[in-house]
């Protein structure tokens, strides 16, 4: 579909003229015979090509029918784009390096540089932009320039899924150069097509002229008989980070085993919690109508007045003490939820090491109750100890805060 352009967009013109004007056929001097007006984006704004066209004059050479078009047209923009080559290394870039999302592109180069390009367009600038960087990646001349100074190389396959859904991406990468040599989408990876790649890395070496010290993958069987065939002296190791990948899949399976057994074993949360909110509730309800009761029977009833404010005050700690049970479920919670962390960090083994900590930080309330005054109402929850903090320790302020 040709590009829309709003019909007040500013454009700047360059005029492009052919350069070499001897007929390629006959070596006459050949005349303009023709305009193309095309327009672009850049990232500088909108400009409009005034490309020269030029032909042999001579109607009888070859020449006269054929149209030459300037040299440089090709260097601003390829045929068809509406965009310059400026704008698709910056899309490229954006996507291939940054790994920006189309929408990302999209909006950033509106808002920047004013160019509006639909996502069918975009997705196809970044698709000849890859198949450009494939190609630049696999240029022979490139490639022994940078091996020039190399005597041996070690080489790696595996495969790749970039895309859920997608067919496995396999890649040949050279790994003393760390540079992927080169890499094919595989629907089925049988065997043969799967030699085919390794013996594809064999041709690359031989034109090199370097030697395969070393081959790393993982143990998949087409990897294992496909280099033992094509490199039947070359040694072949186990990659150390699918070997690491492999074992850890047991240590995470018994961790997260540890971790179902230790939920089962601390429930109830909303309980406790449910119960403590309804005690607060109560308390909170049982001082007010005692304030009020005070309050109603004013000076008259002295030793009322004296037992409401008691009364308040005993269940001024009752509280305090239910945010910190609070403040416990909170942090125990927290706990059971942690999912974060690999082999290397297992999950569980963190909650086991924080839920010690809060059992010995309630187990130090509870020797500070036993040595506590008797005279303290035996349903008022215990005070809570702020000698011995911990990092799962309630934050005291917080508690009163509440
Ligand atoms: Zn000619």
């Amino acid at each position: 579909m040709p590009y829309h352009w709003p019909a007040d967009t500013d454009f700047a013109l360059w005029e492009l003229d052919v350069l070499d004007r001897a007929c390629s056929v006959c070596g006459r001097m050949m005349y303009v015979c023709d305009h193309r007006y095309r327009r672009l984006h850049t990232l500088e704004g909108p400009v409009e090509l005034l490309c020269k066209l030029n032909h042999c004059p001579d109607l009888a050479c070859a020449g006269h029918a054929k149209t030459k078009s300037p040299e440089l047209e090709v260097t601003i923009a390829l045929p068809k784009w509406a965009i310059g080559w400026d704008v698709l290394c910056w899309i490229g870039h954006r996507r291939c390096s940054r790994h920006w999302s189309i929408p990302q592109i999209q909006g950033e180069l509106w808002d920047d540089y004013g160019i509006q390009l639909s996502d069918d367009s975009l997705a196809r600038y970044i698709r000849q932009y890859q198949i450009m960087l494939a190609a630049r990646q696999e240029d022979p001349v490139a490639l022994r320039q940078q091996y020039a100074g190399v005597d041996q190389i070690i080489l790696s396959i595996d495969g790749l899924q970039p895309e859920k859904g997608h067919e496995t991406l396999y890649v040949v990468r050279e790994l003393t150069q760390k540079r992927v040599w080169f890499a094919e989408p595989l629907i089925s990876a049988t065997a043969d097509e799967v030699r085919r790649l390794i013996a594809k890395a064999k041709e690359w070496a031989e034109r090199l002229g370097k030697k395969v010290v070393l081959w790393l993958s993982d143990r998949q069987d087409a990897f294992v008989t496909g280099i033992a065939a094509e490199f039947p002296d070359v040694a072949h190791r186990y990659c150390a980070n699918h070997f690491l990948r492999d074992v850890a899949k047991p240590v995470l399976e018994a961790d997260s085993h540890a971790k179902v057994e230790m939920r089962k074993k601390a429930r109830g949360l909303r309980k406790i919690e449910q119960a403590v909110l309804k005690r607060q509730k109560a308390e909170e309800a049982s001082v007010l109508s005692a304030v009020a009761d005070s309050a109603s029977t004013s000076s008259v009833a002295k030793p009322a007045s004296a037992e409401s404010a008691a009364s308040a005050e005993s269940a001024a700690p009752a509280e305090s003490a239910g945010s910190v049970v609070l403040e416990y479920c909170a942090a125990v919670r927290g706990i059971l939820n942690d999912d974060q962390g690999g082999p290397l960090q297992p999950p569980g083994l963190r909650m086991a090491d924080a839920l010690s900590e809060v059992r010995d930080s309630i187990q130090r309330n509870l020797d500070e109750k036993k040595g506590a005054s008797p005279k303290r109402n035996s349903t008022a929850w215990p005070a809570v100890s702020t000698a011995a903090s911990t990092p799962l320790k309630p934050n005291k302020k917080r508690c009163v805060a509440m």
